[in-house]
C-alpha cells in the first residue's frame, strides 16, 4: 500500500506507536500525556532544537490542572510569577480600573494565575518527555491515512504510526490536508507585538488602552524582567524593517515607561504576529488515525490567553480517551465529541472579547470602567466555563 515510499519504520518496543507533528505546547504536552498512557512516542519538529521564540505566557487554574495530569506543575510553578492586582491605563496614565483578578481566581479555584516565559514552560515539557523522542529540523510534509494506520511523510523517509497527532499549529499542513473543504484561518483585524523587557522599580501589572485598537501591556515576570505585548489594528502582512520603529510611532508618546522601555530594547527581541483565528469551528477534529491539538484544531485571537491553555486540555484529554481499553478509533471519536465543541466556543468566547478590546476607545473603556466596579469575585466567576474545566475520565467503552 505505501510502496511509493522509500522505507517505512515501525519504532520498535511498544505495541501502540504515535507520531507527533509539531512540538509546541500542543505536541510536547500530547507526547507526554500519550507516553504517560503506555504509548511509544516520537515527535517530529521542523525548527531547530534551541529556537523557542522567547515570550511569556499567561497559564489559567484549567491549564495548571492540566499541567498537574502531566507531572510538570511544580516544574512551571517554580519559575512563574504570580498574577494579583492589574488595572487598565489611558495612554496619558490614568487609571480606569484596577482590581484584584488574580487573587480573586485563586480564592475561587485555589489555583492562581501565572505568567510565565514560554522558553520555561516549554523545557519543562522537554525535559519530562524526554529529548531523545524529539527529532528537531524534521519538517512533515503530510500524512496519508486509513482506518487502521497512518503514514507520515518527512524530508527523511516516512514513519508508520498507529496514530499522528497534528500539533503543527494554526497554519496547520495536515489539517488542510485532512479537511480541505474547511476555510482555513482570517485574520481578526489586528497585530500584535510581544517582548520581554528589563524590569524597572514600581511597574504594577497594566494594559493601557488607546484608539485604533492599540493596547500596551506590562506584566512583571520575574524580579528583572517584564513581559510586554502591544497591539493595533492593521492589516494582515504589514511588517517594519525594525519593529521598535514601529512601536515608538505608535506607543512613543504613551505614559512612562512605555518609551524609554521600547528604547530599551534589542532590535530583535520584538515577535510582532497578525492575530488570526480559524474562520469556522471545526466540528470533529480527527479523520481516520490522525488527531487535530492545539492551534491547529481551533486557533483562536489571543485576547483570553486561552490558546496555549487549550492545548494542553487537548492533550491531557487525548490521553484520558487512550488510556481506556476503547479501540483506537472509537477513543478518537471520544476526544472529537469533547473537545470540538469546547475549541468552537473558545474561538467564539476570544473573538467577542478581542471585539470589545479593539473597538473604538470609548466603547473599550466603557466596558473597562463597569468591570472596574465590579467585585473581582464576580468577574472570576463569569469566567467559570472557561477555567473550571478539570482533567475528564472516561469510563469503559460499552458505557460509551
Ligand atoms: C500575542 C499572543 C499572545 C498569546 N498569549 C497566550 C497566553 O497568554 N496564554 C495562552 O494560553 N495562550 C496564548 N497565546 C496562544 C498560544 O501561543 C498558542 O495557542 C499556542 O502556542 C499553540 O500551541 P501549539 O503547540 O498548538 O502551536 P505552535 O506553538 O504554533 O506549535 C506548532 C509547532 O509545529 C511546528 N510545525 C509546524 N508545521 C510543521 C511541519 N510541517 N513539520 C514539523 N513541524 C511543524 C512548528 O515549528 C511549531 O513548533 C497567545 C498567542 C499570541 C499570538
Amino acid at each position: 500500500m505505501y510502496a511509493s515510499h522509500r522505507y517505512a519504520v515501525r519504532v520498535p518496543g511498544s505495541e501502540s506507536h504515535a507520531v507527533v507533528v509539531g512540538a509546541g505546547i500542543g505536541g510536547l504536552a500530547s507526547a507526554l500525556a500519550l507516553r504517560d498512557a503506555g504509548w511509544n512516542v516520537t515527535v517530529l519538529e521542523r525548527r531547530a532544537s534551541d529556537s523557542e521564540a522567547g515570550s511569556g505566557i499567561s497559564l489559567w487554574p484549567n491549564a495548571l490542572r492540566a499541567l498537574a495530569e502531566l507531572g510538570v506543575d511544580q516544574a512551571v510553578l517554580a519559575g512563574a510569577a504570580l498574577g494579583g492586582r492589574s488595572g487598565v491605563r489611558t495612554p496619558a496614565g490614568a487609571w480606569i480600573a484596577r482590581t484584584d483578578i488574580g487573587g480573586a481566581i485563586a480564592d475561587r479555584h485555589g489555583l492562581p494565575l501565572v505568567l510565565i516565559h514560554r522558553q520555561r514552560l516549554v523545557a519543562a515539557l522537554r525535559e519530562r518527555l524526554g529529548a531523545e523522542r524529539i527529532r528537531f529540523e524534521t519538517p512533515v510534509h503530510g500524512v496519508e491515512g486509513s482506518a487502521t494506520d497512518a503514514v507520515v511523510t518527512t524530508t527523511d523517509g516516512v514513519l508508520r504510526a498507529d496514530l499522528v497527532v497534528a500539533a503543527d499549529g494554526a497554519r496547520s499542513r495536515l489539517r488542510r490536508q485532512l479537511f480541505p473543504e474547511h476555510p482555513g484561518l482570517r485574520h481578526a483585524g489586528y497585530t500584535t507585538w510581544r517582548m520581554v523587557a528589563p524590569r524597572t522599580d514600581g511597574i504594577e501589572a497594566s494594559e493601557t488602552w488607546g484608539s485604533n485598537g492599540r493596547r500596551f501591556a506590562l506584566l512583571p515576570l520575574d524580579e528583572h524582567r517584564l513581559y510586554c505585548y502591544a497591539t493595533a489594528n492593521e492589516d494582515p502582512g504589514s511588517a517594519a524593517l525594525d519593529e521598535r520603529d514601529a512601536l515608538r510611532e505608535r506607543f512613543g508618546s504613551w505614559h512612562a515607561p512605555i518609551p524609554d522601555l521600547i528604547d530599551s530594547l534589542a532590535p530583535d527581541a520584538v515577535i510582532r504576529s497578525d492575530v488570526n483565528e480559524l474562520s469556522a469551528p471545526l466540528a470533529v477534529l480527527h479523520r481516520d488515525r490522525t488527531v487535530l491539538v492545539g492551534d491547529a484544531a481551533h486557533a483562536m485571537t489571543p485576547d483570553l490567553g486561552q490558546g496555549g491553555c487549550q492545548a494542553l486540555e487537548d492533550a491531557v484529554t487525548l490521553g484520558a480517551v487512550m488510556r481506556g481499553d476503547a479501540p483506537i478509533g472509537r477513543a478518537l471519536e471520544r476526544y472529537s465529541a469533547v473537545r470540538a465543541p469546547r475549541g468552537a466556543d473558545l474561538i467564539r468566547r476570544s473573538h467577542a472579547a478581542g471585539r470589545i478590546y479593539q473597538a473604538p476607545p470609548w466603547v473599550a473603556r466603557t466596558v473597562a470602567r463597569a468591570a472596574g466596579r465590579l467585585p473581582p469575585r464576580l468577574t472570576v466567576r463569569a469566567l467559570d466555563p472557561v477555567l473550571a474545566w478539570r482533567p475528564p475520565q472516561f469510563g469503559p467503552s460499552s458505557s460509551g
